[in-house]
């Protein structure tokens, strides 16, 4: 399958990573029917040498109708969380955004999610339950990191930017409450005519880290309008943890 090249992309803020950019290669590609729309999925290999080396190379894109040329494209460059996505934790509002942006795409009928292999922030599954265990013990997710030693987020976007010229967009509208996402994104070239944010109802898990993303890393969120009370959230240990009615409604897309 053709590759695309990134000569003319650099990093132009210091925040990324100084280094040569792998080359995109576009490894395989078949229709994929979702609950959302019929979309077509795109498996990129990027074989970064600076990212964590517990993350997987492989990434992909969600594709929705012809992009090639096209201006005003609704984007997700989402990054895997596997225990929201695959295991419907409540503690972070990853899977409900991923969603979100899918059927935003099947509504307006084209588009894509650009699903990036950075699990944790960049850090890695089993960092990012390390960081879990600190949080269950009291600390929020920025103090978990640093605890750990590990860096808050060290997401990086080059491999997005790269899909979106190998898909030949134009420009986009993207969907994301962070600014550092808007900016990383610009930063390589890629034309955002506007964000769109995606706005996800917490839950009595969430409620927290969300507020810590609002409050200590600039995302877009709403004020949290509920105060949580301890008999709302069942304690980290219990076994038999069920999700209360309410927050299952909170989560049906
Ligand atoms: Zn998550």
């Amino acid at each position: 399958m053709a590759q695309a090249t990134l000569s003319d992309v650099r990093p132009m803020d210091s925040s990324t990573r100084a280094r040569a950019l792998p080359t995109l290669e576009a490894l395989a590609q078949a229709p994929l029917p979702t609950r959302f729309g019929r979309f077509q999925v795109r498996v990129y290999r990027w074989d970064d040498e600076a990212a964590h080396p517990a993350l997987s190379k492989e990434h992909c894109a969600l594709v929705m109708g012809d992009l090639h040329g096209r201006r005003n494209v609704p984007v997700r460059v989402h990054s895997e969380c596997l225990t929201s996505e695959v295991f419907g934790s409540l503690k972070c509002d990853c899977r409900e955004q991923l969603e979100c942006a899918q059927a935003a795409i099947a509504e307006r009928g084209y588009g894509a999610v650009l699903y990036l292999r950075q699990e944790g922030r960049g850090i890695g599954l089993a960092n990012k339950v390390r960081a879990y265990a600190l949080q269950a013990l009291g600390a929020d997710t920025i103090e978990a990191n640093e605890r750990l030693h590990l860096p808050v987020d060290a997401r990086t976007y080059d491999v997005a930017a790269a899909m979106l010229r190998e898909l030949g967009v134009e420009s986009i509208e993207l969907m994301t409450n962070n600014p550092d996402k808007v900016a990383g994104l610009s930063n390589l070239g890629i034309k955002i005519e506007r964000r769109v944010p995606v706005h996800v109802p917490p839950n009595p898990h969430s409620a927290s880290y969300l507020e810590v993303k609002r409050s200590k890393m600039r995302h877009d969120l709403l004020k949290p309008t509920f105060q949580l009370h301890d008999s709302d959230v069942p304690p980290e240990s219990s076994d038999d943890e069920r999700a209360p009615d309410s927050t299952r409604r909170q989560i049906a897309i």
